[in-house]
């Protein structure tokens, strides 16, 4: 009797590589591949690229990174044609941008929308991949890279009665593609990070009247947003090769700016003070590169912290509403820092009502109120502005498993385990693209996307090249990894914050610090000189040879 057949034998379509995803990570991913001539299949649950641009429509999304930087380095005829319209571009242009990559290099043929990857194995026989779509087909392949995302799910919060409330609920993350017209309605918004304060004073234009429910005060740093001349994008554009090399191999945070060489305490007080009012007035995330130890420092990041909670002050008129606006609970810039456009102003309106929903938790959502601290708010339409489950959510979606059946969830129950933030010991030939332990989100997030393609795209040439079939980190590098990046992280005052980087948003989470802060120019050094080192960590198998097990 023949041994039934693996899913592999079953499938009818085969790639080389298979890439879950349509964001700029998947489609710089394909194009890629296609470059060193592997056969290569995207499939995307949205029917559109774009990834977050796609998802993300509510009123005031853009990017928080200049869009001059915030965009793909890869090919310098695209970033010298593309005319971006303003310092931070509004989502719509973001997604115009995308849909022009996909068209000007011809990306679309190799992707299948509306396509959810929901299940992917690895036979142990055959060496490859299944993976089972949503539309019932199982295809196969040697290698997948989870073009995922980091904060792609997004994440409903478990309040009593949310079913039963009678008007329209949107999610920031999962806005509907048609307008959405706020005129003359009653209008809660649920949650105070970057989502909701990009929101907020766009909302409160349209409203009749809004109530924002803030569980925690963030800080966040105006944008000075405005439009870019065509003088500027020139001037940007001459210094494209400085940017982007300093962006990709001396910057901690992908991102062109001054590399501060004195902490804040090293500068008395008017001095200090008018460094910040200067970064202040500039406008953007570099308000936390005045000085070189913000992040280290409870004292030294006091001062900026201080110098906001101020500003606050200064800016809204109702003392008591300054006060809850004002951060407390971590220090500045420990949780992402947000950048708005009038965000503590549209307090001032008559028509905005804030309501601290930390000392009056929400006891539950009515058919037309939302109940706190035993008072009802009554709201036509309500914005859920709770962001995501960054970093593992949509990867622990997919029902993934490896070796010996092992499940990618039951290997991370107790937090994300990986090497380099690419590979996780015992599941070979599956990449993550930014995954837990590498810079990714503390990052302008194209730079490590473009970082994290190429190496894949390096190794999995290098493979090809040598006639190896498998490739999978060994448990040693990855115990080492995961222990350095802990290691790192504690030298900051990162996980001093409940925030999404170390799971706190999502009750039952692991507390780990998932993201690598180690900078991403060190960290490309590190990548670089593994690869050059045969890939040092990782063990490899050549084809058809029996498989020696990596030290798992
Ligand atoms: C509102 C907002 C603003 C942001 N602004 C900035 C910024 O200014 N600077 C910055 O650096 N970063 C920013 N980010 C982070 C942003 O996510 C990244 O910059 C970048 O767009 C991520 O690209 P990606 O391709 O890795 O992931 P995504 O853009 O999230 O794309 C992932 C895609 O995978 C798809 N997918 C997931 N699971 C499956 C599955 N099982 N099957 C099929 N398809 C699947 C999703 O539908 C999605 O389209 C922002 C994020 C948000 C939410």
């Amino acid at each position: 009797m023949s041994a039934s057949p693996s899913p592999s034998d079953r499938a009818t379509e085969s790639y080389d590589v298979i890439v879950v995803g349509a964001g700029f990570a998947g489609m710089y991913m394909l194009y890629r591949l296609r470059g060193q001539g592997f056969t290569a299949r995207v499939y995307e649950q949205g029917d559109g690229v774009g990834g977050t641009w796609y998802w993300n429509r509510y009123p005031g999304a853009r990017c928080d990174v200049e869009s001059m930087q915030y965009s793909y380095s890869f090919s310098d005829e695209l970033q010298q044609e593309w005319d971006w319209s303003e310092r931070y571009a509004p989502q719509p242009e973001i997604l115009k941008y995308a849909n022009h990559v996909a068209d000007r290099f011809n990306l679309r043929p190799d992707i299948q929308f509306s396509t959810r990857v929901e299940r992917a194995v690895f036979d142990e026989r055959a060496n490859t991949w299944s993976i089972t779509l949503s539309d019932g087909k199982t295809v196969t392949a040697r290698f997948v890279v989870l073009a995922t995302g980091c904060l792609s799910n997004a994440r409903m919060p478990e309040i009593k009665g949310l079913d039963s409330f009678e008007g329209k609920v949107y999610h920031t993350g999962h806005w509907p593609h048609e307008t959405v017209d706020f005129t003359g309605q009653r209008v809660g918004v649920i949650g105070t990070g970057s989502s909701g304060i990009q929101s907020v004073p766009v909302i409160a234009e349209q409203a009749s009247h809004l109530t924002v429910f803030q569980r925690t005060a963030n800080f966040s740093i105006p944008a000075r947003n405005a439009t870019l001349t065509e003088e500027e994008r020139q001037a940007f554009r001459a210094k494209y090769p400085e940017i982007r090399r300093f962006a990709r191999e001396e910057a901690r945070n992908g991102i062109y700016t001054e590399m501060p060489d004195r902490g804040a305490l090293d500068d008395g007080n008017n001095e200090r003070r008018a460094k910040y009012e200067a970064r202040w007035n500039h406008g953007g995330l570099t308000f936390m590169s005045v000085y070189n130890n913000l992040g280290l420092d409870k004292v030294a990041n006091d001062t900026a912290a201080d110098f906001v909670r101020e500003k606050i002050a200064e800016i809204v008129d109702d003392p008591e509403t300054a006060r809850l606006l004002q951060p407390n609970s971590h220090p500045i810039g420990t949780k992402r820092i947000c950048i708005d456009t009038e965000y503590f102003s549209t307090f001032n309106r008559p028509n905005v009502t804030l309501v601290d929903i930390k000392s009056n938790p929400i006891e539950e959502i009515a058919a037309n109120a939302v109940r706190a601290g035993g008072k009802d708010y009554e709201v036509d339409a309500l914005v859920l502005a709770t962001g995501f489950d960054a970093m593992t959510g949509s990867v622990a979606k997919i029902d993934i498993r490896g070796r010996n059946g092992q499940t990618l969830n039951q290997k991370w129950a107790e937090g994300p385990r990986t090497y380099l933030g690419l590979m996780s010991a015992a599941f070979p030939n599956l990449f993550v693209i930014t995954g837990p332990g590498s810079p990714s989100v503390l990052s302008n997030m194209i730079v490590s996307i473009e970082q994290h393609v190429d190496w894949i795209t390096d190794c999995v040439t290098y493979m090809r090249d040598r006639g190896l079939d498998t490739m999978e980190a060994t448990k040693d590098a990855e115990d080492r990894w995961v222990a350095h990046v802990n290691e790192v992280a504690y030298t900051t005052l990162y996980p001093q914050a409940n925030s999404w980087y170390m799971g706190a948003n999502v009750p039952g989470k692991p507390r780990i610090f998932m993201p690598y802060i180690g900078g991403v120019g060190p960290y490309r050094q590190i990548c670089n000189g593994v690869a050059a080192k045969g890939y040092k960590g990782f063990a490899m198998t050549p084809k058809e040879q029996p498989r020696k097990m990596a030290a798992s």
